[in-house]
């Protein structure tokens, strides 16, 4: 038997397209949630902090990832809230492992995303696959020279999230590995 290679989820960019245009793209449904680490950033009692914060997800995409030959893990801030507040919604199992990162938004010496690190180090050296909207070049270039196993960075613009064609590249990329 094959493993299959990983998926790293981010939730805010790539499942939650949070720049869209429209309140509600098609497809999406709007929801607030309170995830603990938004909630630490705003004034207690404000209206933001009583409102939750807005939330667009695509009920589609449980089923369109599930559907992708990898093992899904989350790769993000929400951490085990993804499980809790994102999954129900999005239609995916409540049970995915979680990076569960060291510090968040950590500065990194060589200015690499703060997730790189942390992120390679859990991968463990297993091939994956990694989507998220802050990944840059210079992240791609690290895991390329630090990474021995297989590898794709897929920058997903959060204005649009995880699109027909990223799931037409995951896919691609699972088949030639
Ligand atoms: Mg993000």
């Amino acid at each position: 038997m094959t493993a299959r290679p990983l998926l790293l989820l981010d939730v805010d960019g790539p499942l939650n397209p949070y720049a869209a245009r429209l309140p509600r793209p098609r497809g999406y449904t709007t929801t607030r949630l309170h995830p603990a680490t938004w909630l630490a950033r705003q004034t207690p009692g404000s209206r933001s902090h009583r409102r939750g914060l807005r939330v667009r997800l695509n009920p589609a995409h449980g089923a369109q990832l599930t559907a992708l030959p990898y093992e899904l893990a989350w790769a993000t801030t929400w951490m085990h809230e993804a499980n809790e507040m994102i999954a129900p919604v999005v239609g995916l199992p409540a049970d995915l492992p979680v990076i569960e990162w060291p510090e968040l938004f950590a500065r990194d010496p060589d200015g690499l995303y703060w997730k790189t690190r942390p992120l390679l180090k859990w991968a463990a050296g297993r091939p994956f696959a990694w989507v998220d909207d802050m990944i840059t070049a210079r992240d791609t270039a690290y895991v390329a020279a630090h990474h021995d196993a297989p590898a794709l960075l897929l920058r997903i613009h959060p204005r649009r999230g995880l699109r027909a064609s990223d799931f037409a590249t995951l896919t691609r990329w699972a088949a030639s590995h």
